[in-house]
This record gives structure tokens, sequence and C-alpha cells, in this order.
């Protein structure tokens, strides 16, 4: 064999063989890195070599060094944020794309990648229960798809008043206003500011206890209207009522946008009721790599006008035509990973009944920790719907004593949060490695901090505000 190659094969193996030793190690490392582990990240501090250190000893640093300090996401321990872990499927499905190293913008680079992100377009309306003729694009973020959501909206709605973006740009344009939802994740907030709608622009829509955006509160909407909507908000996860909302939406003409990147799946299970009524919206957004448990850098946007989209993010040039559903023409990129691949590798390794059963039980095992929280003196603030759950203490300090004995015990993390002004701790279940163990160990943890921390409480008012 060529040398070459041969080192080549050689440096995949040892890389193959160190990941499955991290695998295989899972839930027997703090879930966050001990601080020898972080003093230690300094092996990395060194200046640019002028000669090349070589693969293998290149992978050995990062093994030796990064692994110890990573921050175990991919366990059943992580209850931080809303991250998932990665499945099987989804993961080795990624390490095969990255050997092929196709630019996946479309047949012309990637017979394969089209082809198999066409079918994984398909699969995702189909169990998402979305209008089935919708183009999806498979982008970095649900930040992204939201940029691109409302890039295309706003487009649309300056062309339904005559106005051609594309030719005469922003100056000048007829005014397009943006309805969010006081609790609007910060990334679409994010989205709008880098699009150029000020916050003094955007009209706020009152959120109910729940954290639902009340219809009877719901300001005015017109044809000229962008209305953001949200399926999972991050603390309660908890949606918008869809059902009471749509309707008037359509009926004035606004284009609805949905901010679903973890709740949407809830579409997927038993719990699909509370989506009832998002599927008459105009775009949506949902990540793969929370609830989904893809790799990172994976989530769809979703546009019920599959031109809309296509015109507002079309890339062709004299060189490079694509069809109107070629990835370049659906999303930011025109070089891109053949991201929607481990979609696809999710979806058919699970298959429908096997994603309803990691939303039911994700679902199950977040109720069954609201419970335990209770009954160990904690106030749960949410109705627990979905895989959220944000719960205090008795006063703010001891909840954020709380949360930091947590975080350096090494066995779980989960971060916190402002809930209505108290402070809290949030809990998202969305690993498909969490087992029933870990929901007892966490439980048995916030027990023993509560009492622990509870015999401080007289102390409160000596602890600084954090
Ligand atoms: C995580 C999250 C986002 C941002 O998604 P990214 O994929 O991290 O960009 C937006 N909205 C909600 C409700 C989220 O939970």
């Amino acid at each position: 064999m060529n040398p070459d190659l041969s080192a080549e094969l050689d440096v995949l193996a040892e890389a193959d063989e160190r990941a499955r030793r991290y695998v295989a190690g899972i839930g027997r490392r703090p879930v966050f890195p001990p601080d020898d582990a972080l003093r230690n990240l300094r092996q990395f501090d060194e200046p640019l070599p002028q000669r090349g250190e070589g693969a293998l000893a290149t992978l050995r640093l990062l093994d030796e060094y990064g692994t110890p300090a990573t921050v175990e996401s991919n366990g059943g321990r992580y209850f931080g944020f809303v991250v998932g872990a990665s499945l099987p499927a989804a993961a080795a499905a990624d390490r095969l794309v990255l050997a092929w190293d196709n630019g996946a913008l479309g047949h012309v680079t990637s017979p394969a990648a089209a082809a198999v992100e066409r079918v994984a377009g398909r699969w995702l309306l189909d169990i998402l229960d979305l209008p089935r003729d919708s183009a999806v694009g498979f982008t970095t973020s649900a930040t992204a798809g939201t940029l691109i959501a409302v890039a295309t909206a706003r487009r649309a709605a300056l062309k339904r008043l005559g106005w051609d973006l594309d030719r005469r740009g922003l100056g000048g344009a007829p005014q397009i206003r943006v309805v969010v939802s006081e609790l609007a994740h910060v990334a679409v907030r994010k989205a709008l500011r880098v699009l150029g709608f000020g916050a003094d622009n955007l009209t706020v829509a009152p959120a109910d206890e729940h954290g639902r955006i009340d219809p009877a509160r719901l300001p005015e909407l017109t044809s000229a209207t962008i209305l953001i909507l949200q399926a999972g908000e991050v603390n309660t996860g908890d949606c918008d009522p869809f059902d009471q909302i749509v309707p008037r939406a359509r009926t004035a003409g606004a284009w609805i946008h949905v901010d679903g990147a973890f709740g949407l799946w809830a579409r997927a299970s038993a719990h699909r009721d509370l989506t009832a009524g998002v599927d008459g919206a105009d775009s949506w957004t949902v990540d793969g790599h929370k609830w989904l448990n893809t790799p990172y850098d994976t989530a769809m946007v979703i546009v019920r006008d599959a031109a809309a989209l296509a015109e507002s993010m079309n890339s062709d040039a004299a060189y490079s035509i694509a069809s109107a559903d070629s990835q370049k023409n659906l999303t930011f990129e025109f070089s891109r990973r053949a991201r929607g691949v481990s979609v696809w590798a999710a979806l058919r390794s699970l298959g429908r009944d096997g994603v309803a059963d990691l939303v039911e039980r994700t679902v199950a095992m977040s109720t069954q920790i609201a419970a335990g929280l209770r009954e160990a003196g904690y106030t749960v603030h949410n109705r627990v719907v979905l895989n959220q759950i944000i719960a205090s203490g008795a006063t703010d300090a001891e909840t954020v004593r709380v949360i930091s004995a947590a975080q350096e015990s090494g066995r779980t993390w989960f971060g916190g949060g402002v809930w209505r002004g108290r402070r809290v701790l949030r809990i998202s279940v969305s690993s498909w490695r969490t087992r029933p163990q870990d929901v007892r160990d966490l439980i048995d943890l916030l027990g023993e901090l509560r009492r622990q921390h509870r015999l401080q409480s007289a102390d409160d008012h000596l602890l600084p505000d954090r």
C-alpha cells in the first residue's frame, strides 16, 4: 500500500480507538471537568509550529489534554440547557460523511448527499406532520434557521407590497412589523437584530403564567406583520396556543414563523396535542442537535412556500446553477457539510416509534424529577408538559448555592435562570442516554443539597447577589 495512505489509515484507526474509549467511559467521569484537567489545558498554549508535528502526535495531544477537560454532555447525567447526546447511528453516519468529504451544495458535488438530504427532508415533514410540499434547509442551528426564515418572510411581505428587496434593498422600503413573545428565545432576538429589526421595532406579545403568548392580549396583526411563535419555551417547555393564534394571524395575512428548536418534537409523540394548529404556520425552525440527539451543527428551517425560500436563499452563478431544492439554495452556505445525513440516520435508525419513545421517555422522566423535587421541598414553577423543569429552594441564595454545589459535585450538571423574578435551577431532560438510575441519582443529590443548604439559609443576607 502507498505509505501515505497507510499512515492515514493508522491515524483514522487511532482516532477511532480513542473515540471508542471516550464513549466507553461515559458515565464514569465527572460531568464537568475537575480543576486539574482545566489547568492542563495550558498544554495547548504553544506557539504555532514551524515544522508540522505530524498527525498522530497531534491527535494524541488532543485526546490526552482535551478529553479530560470535556463536559460529559454526550451522557445521561447532563441536564443543562437543552442539548441531547449523539445517537450512535447519527454519530457514525457523520463519521462516514467526513470520509466522503463532499461539499453538499447539491447533486453536482454529491449525488449521495443530495439524495439522502432530500429523503431526510421528506421524512421530517412526515414525522412532524407539517405541509408536505414545504422546503427543508439543513442549517447549522435554529439561530441560522430563524435568520433564514425571517429574511424569507420579510422578502415575501415586501414583494406583496410591491417592493423588490433584491433590487432596491431596505432603504425606503415599506415598514414590516415583527411581533414576538416577551419570552422569545435570545437566538430569535439576535436573528432579528442581525436582520435590522431593532428592539424598538419589535412589538412584544405578553405571555401567561405558563410562558405562552396570551391570545387575549395578542397585538394587532396585518399583512405587513411577521409573527414569531414558540414551541417549547426554554424555562417552562410550554407551547404558544397555536390553534387560537394561527387562524387569526392567517386571516390578517401575517407571516407566521415558529421557533420550535426543541419543542416541535412533541409533535412526533403522544404529546402532539400541545402543538395543535402549528401546521398552519408559514415557516418553522427545529434543531436536530437537541432533542433528536444528532451531533452538533444540525438544524432545519422549513418553509411552506418552497419557492419563497429558494428565491430568498438563491446562490446560483454562471458556473454553478442548481435546482431550486439544492441545499445551497435553501441555506446560507455555498460549500457545506451534508448535515442532513445525521438527521436521516437518526430517523431511520429510530423509526417513528423510536422517536416517539425518545420524546415520551424523556418527558416521563421530567415529570418524575419534578415530583422528586417537590418531595425534597423545592418549589417547582412550571407544569412540566415537556422536558423542562424550573424549581427553586426557599430563597434565591439557597437556589444559587444548590446550583453551584450540583455543578461542582461532578455527579450532574445543570444551570440556572430567572423565572418571574426568582432564581431557579433549570433542568432539561433531552438525552437518549438518560436512564431511570440517572434520574434517581439526580433526585437523591438534589435532596442532599437541599438539606445541606437549607441549614445555611440564616446566612443568606451575607451572600453577594450572583
Ligand atoms: C436552543 C434554542 C434556540 C437556538 O437554537 P440553536 O440551534 O442553539 O441556535 C432557539 N430557540 C429555542 C427555544 C431554543 O431552545
